[in-house]
Protein backbone atom coordinates (compact mmCIF):
# COMPACT_ATOMS: atom_id res chain seq x y z
CA UNK A 1 0.00 0.00 0.00
CA UNK A 2 2.46 2.80 1.51
CA UNK A 3 5.79 3.33 -1.30
CA UNK A 4 8.61 3.06 1.08
CA UNK A 5 9.27 6.81 2.76
CA UNK A 6 12.89 8.42 1.71
CA UNK A 7 15.75 9.04 3.53
CA UNK A 8 17.47 12.27 3.66
CA UNK A 9 20.39 13.44 5.35
CA UNK A 10 20.73 16.72 7.78
CA UNK A 11 23.46 18.18 9.24
CA UNK A 12 22.65 18.35 13.14
CA UNK A 13 25.07 18.53 15.98
CA UNK A 14 28.15 19.07 13.84
CA UNK A 15 27.49 15.81 11.76
CA UNK A 16 25.23 14.14 8.97
CA UNK A 17 22.25 12.60 10.52
CA UNK A 18 19.52 10.37 8.38
CA UNK A 19 16.00 11.50 8.62
CA UNK A 20 13.82 8.95 7.81
CA UNK A 21 10.47 10.32 6.12
CA UNK A 22 7.72 9.03 7.59
CA UNK A 23 5.96 12.22 6.97
CA UNK A 24 6.06 11.86 3.74
CA UNK A 25 4.60 8.36 3.94
CA UNK A 26 1.29 9.11 1.82
CA UNK A 27 -0.56 12.66 1.19
CA UNK A 28 -4.05 11.10 3.42
CA UNK A 29 -2.47 8.90 5.72
CA UNK A 30 1.17 9.76 7.25
CA UNK A 31 3.59 9.24 10.30
CA UNK A 32 3.15 7.53 13.34
CA UNK A 33 -0.06 6.43 13.43
CA UNK A 34 -0.42 5.40 9.43
CA UNK A 35 2.25 2.75 10.33
CA UNK A 36 0.35 1.41 13.27
CA UNK A 37 -3.28 1.72 11.69
CA UNK A 38 -1.57 -0.07 8.39
CA UNK A 39 -2.61 -3.31 9.00
CA UNK A 40 -6.08 -2.16 9.00
CA UNK A 41 -5.59 -0.40 5.73
CA UNK A 42 -3.97 -3.62 3.95
CA UNK A 43 -6.31 -6.48 5.23
CA UNK A 44 -10.37 -7.07 4.84
CA UNK A 45 -13.01 -6.81 7.24
CA UNK A 46 -15.94 -8.33 5.91
CA UNK A 47 -19.24 -7.09 7.34
CA UNK A 48 -17.18 -4.00 9.34
CA UNK A 49 -18.81 -0.51 8.55
CA UNK A 50 -17.37 1.61 11.45
CA UNK A 51 -14.09 2.34 13.87
CA UNK A 52 -14.27 3.54 17.20
CA UNK A 53 -11.39 5.70 18.76
CA UNK A 54 -10.66 7.59 21.76
CA UNK A 55 -7.83 10.33 22.76
CA UNK A 56 -7.44 14.01 23.13
CA UNK A 57 -9.27 16.41 20.27
CA UNK A 58 -6.25 17.13 19.36
CA UNK A 59 -4.13 14.16 18.97
CA UNK A 60 -2.62 12.51 15.93
CA UNK A 61 -4.54 9.26 16.08
CA UNK A 62 -7.85 11.86 15.61
CA UNK A 63 -6.51 12.46 12.22
CA UNK A 64 -5.20 9.52 11.36
CA UNK A 65 -8.04 7.51 11.88
CA UNK A 66 -10.54 9.43 10.52
CA UNK A 67 -7.81 9.35 7.05
CA UNK A 68 -8.19 5.49 7.85
CA UNK A 69 -11.85 5.20 7.80
CA UNK A 70 -12.31 7.39 4.71
CA UNK A 71 -10.11 5.10 2.86
CA UNK A 72 -11.98 2.37 3.69
CA UNK A 73 -15.17 3.47 3.77
CA UNK A 74 -15.98 3.14 7.60
CA UNK A 75 -18.15 5.44 9.78
CA UNK A 76 -15.24 7.02 12.41
CA UNK A 77 -16.72 7.80 15.91
CA UNK A 78 -13.86 9.34 18.29
CA UNK A 79 -14.44 9.60 21.56
CA UNK A 80 -12.67 12.41 23.60
CA UNK A 81 -12.84 13.45 27.52
CA UNK A 82 -13.67 16.93 26.15
CA UNK A 83 -13.52 19.66 23.41
CA UNK A 84 -12.30 22.79 24.54
CA UNK A 85 -14.84 25.92 23.55
CA UNK A 86 -11.70 27.31 21.38
CA UNK A 87 -11.20 24.50 19.46
CA UNK A 88 -14.73 23.96 19.27
CA UNK A 89 -15.65 27.21 17.80
CA UNK A 90 -12.58 27.41 15.74
CA UNK A 91 -11.40 24.27 14.31
CA UNK A 92 -7.87 23.64 13.99
CA UNK A 93 -5.44 21.41 13.30
CA UNK A 94 -6.07 17.50 13.65
CA UNK A 95 -9.44 18.19 14.71
CA UNK A 96 -9.93 20.38 11.53
CA UNK A 97 -8.99 18.06 9.23
CA UNK A 98 -10.72 15.07 11.14
CA UNK A 99 -14.42 17.01 10.64
CA UNK A 100 -12.90 17.51 7.11
CA UNK A 101 -12.96 13.88 7.11
CA UNK A 102 -16.74 13.17 8.32
CA UNK A 103 -15.27 12.20 11.66
CA UNK A 104 -17.77 12.27 14.51
CA UNK A 105 -15.88 13.47 17.36
CA UNK A 106 -17.86 13.33 20.56
CA UNK A 107 -17.42 14.88 23.49
CA UNK A 108 -17.68 12.61 26.39
CA UNK A 109 -18.31 14.87 29.49
CA UNK A 110 -21.13 16.93 27.24
CA UNK A 111 -22.85 13.94 26.59
CA UNK A 112 -22.68 12.74 30.41
CA UNK A 113 -23.66 16.00 31.97
CA UNK A 114 -26.61 16.63 29.35
CA UNK A 115 -28.17 13.44 29.87
CA UNK A 116 -27.61 13.41 33.62
CA UNK A 117 -25.72 10.41 33.77
CA UNK A 118 -22.93 9.54 35.80
CA UNK A 119 -19.27 10.87 35.19
CA UNK A 120 -16.97 8.26 33.95
CA UNK A 121 -13.85 7.92 31.51
CA UNK A 122 -14.31 7.94 28.01
CA UNK A 123 -13.07 4.56 27.83
CA UNK A 124 -15.50 3.28 30.38
CA UNK A 125 -18.02 4.73 28.23
CA UNK A 126 -16.98 2.98 25.19
CA UNK A 127 -16.87 -0.39 27.30
CA UNK A 128 -20.00 0.17 28.80
CA UNK A 129 -22.60 1.71 26.37
CA UNK A 130 -20.87 1.95 22.84
CA UNK A 131 -19.34 -1.49 22.31
CA UNK A 132 -22.16 -3.24 23.44
CA UNK A 133 -24.70 -1.98 20.88
CA UNK A 134 -21.82 -1.33 17.88
CA UNK A 135 -21.22 -5.27 17.06
CA UNK A 136 -20.24 -4.39 13.73
CA UNK A 137 -17.40 -1.64 14.68
CA UNK A 138 -13.62 -1.71 15.38
CA UNK A 139 -12.11 -0.68 18.11
CA UNK A 140 -8.81 0.83 18.61
CA UNK A 141 -7.42 1.88 21.64
CA UNK A 142 -6.08 5.05 22.21
CA UNK A 143 -2.78 6.19 20.54
CA UNK A 144 -3.01 2.97 18.67
CA UNK A 145 -1.34 0.85 21.20
CA UNK A 146 -1.99 -2.39 20.15
CA UNK A 147 -0.87 -6.09 18.71
CA UNK A 148 -1.82 -4.73 15.69
CA UNK A 149 0.72 -2.06 15.27
CA UNK A 150 3.65 -4.69 14.68
CA UNK A 151 1.99 -5.40 10.88
CA UNK A 152 3.30 -1.78 10.09
CA UNK A 153 5.95 -0.73 12.33
CA UNK A 154 7.78 -4.20 10.71
CA UNK A 155 7.07 -2.59 7.20
CA UNK A 156 9.21 0.60 8.58
CA UNK A 157 12.00 -1.98 9.94
CA UNK A 158 12.34 -4.03 6.36
CA UNK A 159 12.48 -0.50 4.64
CA UNK A 160 15.12 0.77 6.79
CA UNK A 161 16.81 -2.81 7.02
CA UNK A 162 17.24 -2.42 3.00
CA UNK A 163 18.02 0.85 2.99
CA UNK A 164 20.97 0.18 5.36
CA UNK A 165 22.25 -2.79 3.09
CA UNK A 166 21.76 -1.19 -0.04
CA UNK A 167 24.33 1.85 1.40
CA UNK A 168 26.49 -0.41 3.08
CA UNK A 169 25.32 1.07 6.33
CA UNK A 170 27.04 -0.60 9.36
CA UNK A 171 26.08 -0.20 12.73
CA UNK A 172 23.12 2.22 11.98
CA UNK A 173 21.40 3.48 14.72
CA UNK A 174 17.49 4.66 14.46
CA UNK A 175 16.36 7.06 17.00
CA UNK A 176 12.98 7.77 17.92
CA UNK A 177 11.24 9.47 20.73
CA UNK A 178 8.19 7.77 22.35
CA UNK A 179 5.08 8.40 23.77
CA UNK A 180 3.55 4.30 24.67
CA UNK A 181 7.14 3.17 23.56
CA UNK A 182 4.62 0.87 20.86
CA UNK A 183 7.00 1.87 17.45
CA UNK A 184 10.12 1.92 19.31
CA UNK A 185 9.43 -1.97 20.85
CA UNK A 186 8.18 -3.47 17.91
CA UNK A 187 10.79 -2.19 15.65
CA UNK A 188 13.68 -2.74 17.75
CA UNK A 189 11.55 -6.28 18.21
CA UNK A 190 11.91 -6.59 14.41
CA UNK A 191 16.00 -5.75 14.18
CA UNK A 192 16.77 -7.82 16.93
CA UNK A 193 14.31 -11.06 15.26
CA UNK A 194 15.83 -10.03 11.57
CA UNK A 195 19.31 -10.50 13.53
CA UNK A 196 19.93 -7.32 11.91
CA UNK A 197 22.99 -4.74 13.01
CA UNK A 198 20.82 -1.93 13.77
CA UNK A 199 19.56 -1.02 17.07
CA UNK A 200 16.70 1.22 18.23
CA UNK A 201 17.33 4.18 20.60
CA UNK A 202 14.87 6.46 22.25
CA UNK A 203 13.42 9.10 25.15
CA UNK A 204 10.43 9.09 27.31
CA UNK A 205 8.24 11.64 26.34
CA UNK A 206 5.32 11.00 27.93
CA UNK A 207 6.05 9.54 31.44
CA UNK A 208 9.31 8.75 33.18
CA UNK A 209 11.95 5.98 31.95
CA UNK A 210 9.63 3.47 34.43
CA UNK A 211 6.60 4.13 32.62
CA UNK A 212 8.64 3.55 29.05
CA UNK A 213 10.21 0.28 30.22
CA UNK A 214 6.71 -1.09 31.88
CA UNK A 215 5.25 -0.06 28.60
CA UNK A 216 7.93 -2.21 26.87
CA UNK A 217 7.22 -4.84 29.14
CA UNK A 218 3.86 -5.06 28.36
CA UNK A 219 4.67 -5.64 24.56
CA UNK A 220 7.63 -7.86 25.31
CA UNK A 221 8.65 -9.29 28.67
CA UNK A 222 11.82 -9.95 27.07
CA UNK A 223 14.13 -7.15 27.86
CA UNK A 224 17.06 -8.27 25.12
CA UNK A 225 14.16 -7.18 23.20
CA UNK A 226 13.90 -4.00 24.69
CA UNK A 227 15.22 -0.62 22.75
CA UNK A 228 17.73 1.63 24.79
CA UNK A 229 15.99 4.34 26.78
CA UNK A 230 18.13 7.51 26.64
CA UNK A 231 17.35 9.41 30.17
CA UNK A 232 15.95 13.03 29.04
CA UNK A 233 17.56 14.83 32.25
CA UNK A 234 15.12 17.03 33.35
CA UNK A 235 11.07 16.53 34.27
CA UNK A 236 9.12 18.00 31.11
CA UNK A 237 5.31 17.23 31.23
CA UNK A 238 3.83 16.44 28.10
CA UNK A 239 2.16 18.74 26.11
CA UNK A 240 3.45 21.80 28.02
CA UNK A 241 5.37 24.62 26.51
CA UNK A 242 8.99 24.86 27.50
CA UNK A 243 11.50 27.39 25.75
CA UNK A 244 13.97 24.94 24.88
CA UNK A 245 11.52 23.17 22.78
CA UNK A 246 10.89 25.96 20.75
CA UNK A 247 14.54 26.58 20.17
CA UNK A 248 15.28 23.57 19.28
CA UNK A 249 12.00 23.59 16.96
CA UNK A 250 13.36 26.80 15.57
CA UNK A 251 16.83 25.05 15.25
CA UNK A 252 15.73 22.06 12.82
CA UNK A 253 13.69 24.84 10.66
CA UNK A 254 17.09 25.35 9.31
CA UNK A 255 17.15 22.04 7.69
CA UNK A 256 14.41 22.54 5.54
CA UNK A 257 12.82 19.98 7.28
CA UNK A 258 9.54 20.84 9.37
CA UNK A 259 9.32 18.88 12.47
CA UNK A 260 6.44 18.83 15.11
CA UNK A 261 6.25 20.78 18.29
CA UNK A 262 4.96 17.58 21.05
CA UNK A 263 7.84 14.72 20.42
CA UNK A 264 10.78 16.02 17.90
CA UNK A 265 11.64 19.15 20.38
CA UNK A 266 12.59 16.69 23.29
CA UNK A 267 13.90 14.11 21.06
CA UNK A 268 16.40 16.17 19.19
CA UNK A 269 17.65 17.52 22.67
CA UNK A 270 17.96 14.00 24.01
CA UNK A 271 19.71 13.26 20.73
CA UNK A 272 22.00 16.22 20.53
CA UNK A 273 23.41 15.10 24.28
CA UNK A 274 23.44 11.31 22.92
CA UNK A 275 25.80 12.47 19.79
CA UNK A 276 28.24 14.49 22.12
CA UNK A 277 29.40 11.19 24.18
CA UNK A 278 28.85 8.59 21.91
CA UNK A 279 30.93 8.53 19.23
CA UNK A 280 30.04 9.15 15.40
CA UNK A 281 28.81 6.07 14.19
CA UNK A 282 25.90 6.34 11.70
CA UNK A 283 22.47 7.84 13.45
CA UNK A 284 19.11 7.96 11.98
CA UNK A 285 16.39 10.12 13.28
CA UNK A 286 12.68 8.85 12.83
CA UNK A 287 10.60 11.79 11.89
CA UNK A 288 7.08 10.59 12.82
CA UNK A 289 4.89 12.95 11.33
CA UNK A 290 2.32 14.86 13.40
CA UNK A 291 2.95 17.92 11.21
CA UNK A 292 -1.32 19.00 11.44
CA UNK A 293 -0.74 19.21 15.66
CA UNK A 294 1.56 22.45 14.60
CA UNK A 295 -1.86 24.17 13.96
CA UNK A 296 -2.82 24.21 17.40
CA UNK A 297 0.97 24.33 18.87
CA UNK A 298 2.72 26.50 16.93
CA UNK A 299 -0.07 29.69 17.79
CA UNK A 300 0.92 28.74 21.77
CA UNK A 301 4.60 29.37 21.23
CA UNK A 302 4.09 32.01 19.25
CA UNK A 303 2.08 33.61 21.75
CA UNK A 304 4.27 32.59 24.42
CA UNK A 305 7.78 33.90 23.08
CA UNK A 306 6.81 35.47 19.38
C1 LIG B 1 2.00 8.79 18.39
C2 LIG B 1 3.25 9.52 18.08
C3 LIG B 1 4.46 9.24 18.75
C4 LIG B 1 4.55 8.20 19.85
O1 LIG B 1 4.48 6.88 19.37
P1 LIG B 1 4.50 5.65 20.41
O2 LIG B 1 4.46 4.45 19.56
O3 LIG B 1 3.24 5.80 21.23
O4 LIG B 1 5.71 5.76 21.25
C5 LIG B 1 5.59 9.97 18.41
N1 LIG B 1 5.55 10.94 17.46
C6 LIG B 1 4.41 11.23 16.79
C7 LIG B 1 4.44 12.31 15.77
C8 LIG B 1 3.23 10.53 17.09
O5 LIG B 1 2.09 10.82 16.41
Amino acid sequence: MFANSPVDTIAFAGRDLFVKRDDLLHPAFSGNKARKFAYFLEHEFPGITQVIGHGSAQANSLYSLSALAKLKGWQCDFYVDHISGTLRDEPRGNYAAALANGANVIDVRQLLTANSLPQVTCLQYIEQQVLPQAPLAMFIPEGGRCAYAQHGVNQLGKEILAWATTNHIAGLRVFLPSGTGTTALFLNQYFVQQQADIRVLTCAVVGGDDYLRLQFSMLNPDPLMHPRIVNVGKKYHFGKLYYEFYAMWQRLNNTGIQFELLYDPLGFIVLEHYLQSHGSGPVMYLHQGGLLGNETMLPRYQRKWG
